[in-house]
């Protein structure tokens, strides 16, 4: 078996963040699952102080709606993040293109996005990169904030200071904070109300709020009724999202205001109900505003004071009130007493994949060689530049609407005694990439397995490092 450390297995690969992959670990014993971040310190080492930091502030908090930092391990060229595994996949992965999902849904996503913005910020901590792919889901559907690499602490004993640093991605990233200097709460307010007008209307409202951005000034002035994703919002979304795509961060409203509105305390029905859910359009695609600009950028990082510099760092203990389910045996990856990283060479047969309920896969009914041609077949027909490694995994590149990269990754595996083709975001939009994702498969509808399918727990697959 493919082992991280004594006793943890590795599983498949979660996602692929900034610096590096994310992986499954599971304890042999226990069954218990962990994600580990791991970064990559001979291709970035400036990594090493993103990290740092990170990880400091991660340490820090303790919410049902944020990812649970549970440690790090630090070796001469590789930083592990130990996390909590948010089974659930993406939220991205709910989100239809340019539809969205139910305002029950919504609304309940959108909830707990402001429990865990309201508790980051009564901890002095800003996100600053809050957007569909940086919220998780458990096995509960409920949501988890994750990645902290931009985040930083903005009031410490009682004095809040302003922030400098221009970072967050494009789309997400409120007015201020291109200007700079800002307040730290209304930008990841802004941010909030950008994920609102995604999960209700499946697009991005702008590339950027800047005045040269014409759907941006659309929106200022007040004129954009006709507009898409405006027009697929009803009246009480829309005077929420009004409220907090407010130009001015000093009008902006708080939490507090975002809490009593009437969209957000309002009682939607659960299922098959569409109260306050206007289905798009779909003739009128011409209005569809292109929203592609994922550009993640950072240009200064200030220290962090009292940041901690000891290389393995335990501090399970120091987390008064820690109450999720906290792995038994984590300090096996926590310590790094000796050399224990085995990682061997590829082993298909005994590594294990945990299935997060991602909606970008599918099964079909050919066998994995015709799978593989009629994919790439496909891909090319689609003017897709493909590469296949020797593990089998398909890399497609593209450019998007807004001529920025568009990376993912196909792997097709056998399951069951049945064939997973089974599609990942490496780098760009998520929404681009669903949209491209569904594009593909509408290609493949002949080939597609229809119906129910049963799907285990842990089942071999993939390719391990
Ligand atoms: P990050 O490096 O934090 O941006 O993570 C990259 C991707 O890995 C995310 O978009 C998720 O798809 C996946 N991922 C990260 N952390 C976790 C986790 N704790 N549980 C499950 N998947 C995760």
């Amino acid at each position: 078996m493919t082992e991280f450390v004594d006793g943890w297995i590795f599983g498949h690969t979660l996602g692929e963040g900034a610096y590096g992959e994310v992986k499954l670990l599971l304890n042999k014993s226990t069954g218990e699952a962990v994600a580990m971040k791991m970064i990559d310190l001979e291709k970035h080492p400036d990594a090493r102080q993103t990290v740092r930091k990170e990880t400091a502030i991660h340490r820090m908090l303790s919410n049902p709606n944020i990812v649970q930092y549970f440690g790090k391990r630090s070796e001469p060229n590789m930083e592990y993040i130990f996390l909590e595994y948010a089974s659930g996949g993406e939220l991205f992965d709910r989100i239809e293109p340019d539809v969205g999902m139910s305002a029950w849904e919504a609304q309940k996503y959108f909830r707990q996005l402001i429990s865990a913005v309201e508790y980051l910020h009564s901890k002095g901590v800003a996100h600053r990169d809050l957007k569909p792919e940086n919220l998780l889901l458990d096995e509960n559907d409920n949501l988890k904030i994750s990645d902290f690499g931009l985040a930083t602490i903005y009031r410490m004993q009682g004095k809040e200071r302003c922030l400098e640093r221009r970072c967050g991605t494009l789309p997400y990233v409120a007015p201020e904070v291109l200007l700079r200097p800002y307040h730290a709460e209304p930008a990841d307010i802004w941010s909030c109300g950008i994920i609102l007008v995604a999960l209700l209307a499946g697009e991005l409202p702008w590339d950027q709020s800047l005045a040269e951005c014409p759907e941006y000034m659309t929106w200022r002035n007040g004129k954009y009724m006709s507009f898409t994703p405006w027009r697929k919002l009803d009246n009480s979304s829309l005077s929420l999202i009004r409220n907090i795509l407010t130009h001015s961060p000093s009008s902006r409203c708080t939490i507090q205001d975002i809490k009593r509105h009437r969209w957000f305390v309002k009682k939607f029905q659960k299922a098959g109900s569409i109260e306050g859910y206007i289905r798009p359009d779909e003739t009128d695609s011409r209005q569809v505003l292109e929203d592609e600009n994922l550009t993640r950028f950072c240009l200064s990082q200030p220290e962090l004071p009292g940041i901690e510099t000891n290389t393995v760092q335990i501090n399970l203990e120091e987390r008064a009130g820690f109450s999720f389910s906290q792995p038994a045996h984590i300090e096996d990856l926590l310590l790094c007493t000796q050399v224990q990283n085995k990682f061997t060479q590829p082993s298909q047969q005994n590594t294990f994949q945990r299935l997060v309920r991602r909606m970008t896969r599918f099964f079909v009914k050919t066998e994995l060689e015709e799978t593989v041609k009629r994919l790439i077949n496909s891909l090319n027909n689609e003017s897709y530049t493909c590469r296949i490694n020797d593990c089998g995994t398909i890399t497609i590149s593209s450019m998007d609407r807004r001529k920025m990269p568009l990376v993912f990754k196909a792997n097709i595996v056998e399951m069951d005694g049945k064939i997973l083709v089974d599609f990942r975001l490496s780098k760009g939009c998520g929404l681009e990439f669903k949209r491209r994702f569904v594009k593909i498969k509408s290609l493949l509808e002949d080939i597609i397995l229809k119906g129910p399918v049963t799907w285990p727990i842990a089942v071999a697959t993939e390719c391990m490092p």
